[in-house]
């Protein structure tokens, strides 16, 4: 449910005791409006968002415009009522859009989906309404250059829909709208999930966020008792994109991020940079922003040590961003992340002989998938089959 509370303002609210793992529906759902993003167009369905098995080309493609890709007739013919306006803009244009980064056009496409989505609704739904009252935030100047270039565009936007409106939407967008993730938080697609955007900000969630294809759930990532706010994590999103300050209780100091920024500091077993006498938010940002430097640089030393065959090396990458991560995630043991890369841990492990702390390890991970993707997830299969063919000794 929704509340206003003095010190929070409009939050979401669990109206009953909800146990790690537990989906919340009233957040969760079909997006309002949704695109892959134009990288990644080739290999997912314009749709549903199901990734192509094989290779790019596999996806029936759109004769019109060549642009848009879909799984199958079904979804094709079920998206043309919301593609059949973008089709024009794509069909002269695409090839000029095509030599844009990724999120303006995503963003574009995006917003003349939810336009048009809007306009057409002669007697406004529960979705129409929740789409409406998404937070407003102050336009920027690249709202107003991206909304002017999108009237330019033809038939991307409605006729009653001007410059004034489509900026709007664009700087609501900025502060409700989240990238699309596949399974292994890689991001495919943008979208507008008004119910979700309800949920405010924490670096110390309680839920996490998960795609099936399109579909948005929200899980709890750990117990939340009856009248908890319900909160996910946005701080990278916010962070990177929009020079979000978060105020909450790791963020904005006390002795919870200082204990986090000692974890993180002995995971990484490096000297903390000098911060002088900045104050306690200052100190939490600045320790992020040189953490996640580190994170992103050891991040790619594993990559290519596996593409170099060089095992021992990717071991100890891999056993770094674990540490890392344990520390820097403890208040959401859960996390998606962490789950993935004890998966690839698990096979170095093996690898190195040490077949206990690779059962250890895919455990942890099987435990964490089955919280924040679901029991019934594929990746929950994948990671309980493979701790079972472990513990059977095999390999
Ligand atoms: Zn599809
Ligand atoms: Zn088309
Ligand atoms: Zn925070």
């Amino acid at each position: 449910m929704i509340e206003q509370r003095a010190t929070r303002g409009r939050c979401a609210v669990a109206d009953r005791r909800l146990p790690a793992g537990s989906p919340v529906p009233r957040f969760s759902g079909l997006p309002y409006a949704c695109c892959p993003l134009p990288s990644q167009r080739e290999r997912v369905c314009g749709r549903c968002f199901a990734q192509a098995p094989a290779a790019p080309g596999c996806l029936l493609r759109c004769s019109k415009c060549r642009w848009a890709r879909y799984c199958s007739r079904e979804c094709q013919a079920g998206d043309w009522q919301r593609h059949k306006r973008e089709c024009r803009t794509l069909a002269s244009k695409g090839g000029e859009l095509l030599r844009l980064d990724d999120a303006p056009v995503a963003d574009l496409l995006l917003l003349g989906r939810c336009a048009w989505r809007r306009h057409d609704a002669s007697s406004p739904d529960d979705e129409d309404a929740a789409f409406d009252a998404l937070e407003t935030s102050r336009p920027t100047e690249s709202d107003r250059a991206l909304a002017r270039f999108a009237t330019t565009l033809p038939g991307l936007l409605p006729p009653s829909c001007d410059a004034g409106d489509a900026t709007r939407l664009l700087s609501q967008f900025r502060v409700n709208n989240f990238g699309v993730t596949n399974e292994l938080l890689s991001v495919v697609g943008a979208g507008c999930y008004p119910p979700a955007a309800l949920l405010n900000h924490s670096c110390a969630p309680n839920a996490v966020l998960y795609y099936e294809g399109s579909r948005l759930e929200v899980r709890t990532c750990r117990d939340v008792d009856a009248g908890e706010e319900l909160c996910h994590s946005r701080a990278a999103q916010l962070r990177e994109r929009y020079g979000f300050e978060c105020a909450c209780v790791r963020c904005s100091g006390g002795r919870r991020s200082d204990e986090w920024r000692q974890d993180v500091d002995a995971a990484m077993e490096a000297p903390h940079p000098s911060l002088g006498e900045a104050d306690c938010a200052d100190v939490a940002a600045a320790t992020a922003a040189a953490h996640a430097v580190w994170y992103e640089a050891e991040g790619r030393c594993l990559s290519a040590a596996l593409l170099c065959g060089d095992n021992a090396a990717a071991l100890e990458c891999c056993r770094a961003l674990v540490s890392f991560l344990e520390a820097a995630l403890a208040h959401v043991p859960a996390h998606a992340l962490l789950a993935l890369q004890r998966f690839t841990l698990c096979d170095l492990e093996l690898e190195s002989g040490d077949a206990a702390e690779a059962r250890r390890q895919m455990e942890a991970c099987a435990e964490a998938v089955a919280i924040s993707y679901g029991a019934k997830s594929a990746l929950r299969a994948a990671a309980r089959e493979r701790w079972e063919e472990l513990m059977s000794g095999g390999s």
